[in-house]
């Protein structure tokens, strides 16, 4: 084959090729593939590059081995991933993208669908700040004005806010806050604040001690006379607080912390006001749902996620910012590629090159509108709420926490332990056999949650290890929920035979 037939015609087998073996994938489960690579039959080994190419039959006969050994994301058993399922219109808007291969870093490289992003982003800007429609068309497409940027996702949108943040309190200078009497610098949230705020203040040259993670109340709320004192502490210390942080959806519990009180402690305190709504954002579009974000439109800076409840594919992040001239507190250029006095992008993300996934939001904007990201919203939340009704009601389980949103925390108990006091040897015990319960879930691959560690104030400080159910996916239904936690029941008389003993292990057999 000559080379250049690469860049021509597609093969029409290798299309067929890739329908087929999705389609096979998605036949299948977990169940099907193991975990530790040295059960694959692929070891993955070879460290030198083939001297020639092979044919693409050959290929694809690679590929049959590797896609098989993939993550099953897509099943309605597995609850506990925050990966969106996608749509299926996906995968051909994904051809299309892929195959344009634009770069908004800059104009020349994606002319209209810069626009589209900024067009995108005005959307979103508008579901959180709800300005006028003269402010948006100011401000929309206005040369030195930015409603947001895209990013590759949630981390890289949070350490762009301390970015702003910290360029807001002493520019690109850190030494310049010395200058005005401080000691150092800090951001305050809670301790559920996600850890990619510990990256972004490691990379600012602050470290990770700068990142202060306060207490939480009984429903995991940034507790605000923590905060309080906190802010004390910083004043005594000669500590500048770059950047107070509210979290809309924590990772673990999906709680949402006092907005409107914290946008008034930033107000008052002269303080940057960040809202990491990474997983909550699209609450937004829940008539019923919404005001759990009440306050939100009071953040200076403002995390979403394409790639979680926006149902896009992986790599779509972004930034929103109240005020558009925030953005030029971090602007830069570079001569061979984004001007000053263009229209370039890169003058703003941290990100260079980048792809135009802008397009998948517009594709679900447009085709979804905002009442079908309400009743999706809205079904994912009234699912968690029957998820958590059903652990409530066994003894086998502990519900950790009330839903907020559609993440959800609870915990097994081995029936020896169920309707017991638990003292610390007790969630020991309870500790190990949630995690021995959800190593064994996990490789039977018939259903799945993921699981965390965190302190719950039912029990002080003493961190337990908690199963964390995501529901994201449409097609979950109460059949699929009852499975799961069957299988646990059922796992779970395993499990305690072989931690506790025989006979640790009679208990309730369904849901
Ligand atoms: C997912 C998430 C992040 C990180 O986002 P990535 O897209 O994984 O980089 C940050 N904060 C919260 C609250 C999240 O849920």
């Amino acid at each position: 084959m000559k080379l250049t037939e690469l860049f021509t015609q597609p093969d029409p087998d290798f299309g067929q090729a890739m329908t087929a073996l999705l389609e096979t994938f998605h036949h299948s489960d977990d169940s099907q593939a193991p975990y530790q690579r040295g059960s694959f039959t692929h070891q993955l080994d070879q460290s030198a590059m083939p001297d020639t190419g092979m044919s693409t039959q050959d290929y694809l006969a690679r590929l049959a081995t590797l896609v098989p050994g993939a993550s099953h994301l897509t099943s309605p058993h597995y609850m506990g991933h925050m990966t969106a399922p996608l749509p299926a219109f996906t995968a051909e808007l994904s051809r299309l993208l892929v195959m344009l291969n634009q770069n908004p870093m800059k104009m020349e490289s994606s002319r209209l669908l810069s626009f589209l992003e900024r067009e995108v982003l005005a959307k979103l800007h508008r579901l959180i700040y709800r300005g006028e429609d003269d402010f948006y068309g100011a401000q929309m497409h206005a040369k030195d004005a930015a409603l947001g940027v895209m990013t590759s996702g949630g981390t890289i949108a949070n350490v762009t806010a301390l970015w702003l943040a910290r360029n807001r309190a002493c520019g690109d200078n850190l030494f310049s806050l010395f200058e005005q009497g401080y000691r150092g610098a800090v951001i305050l949230g809670s301790r559920l604040m996600h850890y990619s705020f510990d990256k972004g203040m490691d990379l600012l040259g602050l470290g990770a001690r700068s990142v202060w993670r306060l207490d939480t109340d009984e429903h995991n709320r940034l507790c605000l006379a923590a905060l309080e004192k906190a802010l004390v502490q910083c004043k005594e210390q000669k500590l500048k607080v770059l950047a107070l942080v509210g979290v809309a959806g924590s990772t673990d519990f999906g709680s949402i912390d006092p907005l409107p009180e914290l946008a008034a402690i930033a107000r008052r305190e002269q303080i940057h006001f960040h809202v990491d709504a990474a997983w909550g954002g699209p609450t937004l579009f829940s008539p019923r749902y919404q005001s759990l974000l009440d306050g939100i439109d009071q953040a200076d800076t403002v995390t979403l996620d394409g790639h979680k409840q926006l149902l896009v594919p992986l790599g779509t992040g972004m930034l929103l910012c109240r005020q558009p001239d925030l953005m030029m507190t971090v602007k830069r250029e570079a001569p061979y590629a984004i001007r000053a006095s263009s229209f370039d992008q890169g003058r703003f993300t941290l990100e260079g090159t980048r792809p135009a996934n802008a397009l998948y939001l517009d594709a679900a904007f447009q085709l979804l509108g905002r009442q079908g990201y309400a009743r999706l919203i809205d079904a994912n939340y009234d699912r968690a709420r029957r998820m958590a009704e059903l652990i409530d009601a066994s003894p086998a389980f502990e519900l950790m926490s009330a839903p907020v949103m559609n993440l959800l925390s609870y915990r097994c108990i081995p029936p020896h332990l169920q309707g017991k006091v638990l003292d610390a040897a007790a969630n020991d015990a309870i500790n190990a056999f949630n995690v021995a319960l959800q190593k064994a879930q996990r490789a039977e691959g018939h259903s799945f949650v993921s699981r965390t560690q965190r302190a719950v104030s039912r029990y002080g400080e003493q961190p337990l290890t908690l199963l964390r159910a995501v529901l994201l996916n449409p097609l979950i239904e109460e059949h699929h929920i009852r499975a799961l936690l069957d299988d646990q029941l059922r796992l779970g008389r395993l499990v305690a035979d072989q931690l506790f003993g025989q006979g640790s292990s009679s208990g309730e057999r369904t849901v």
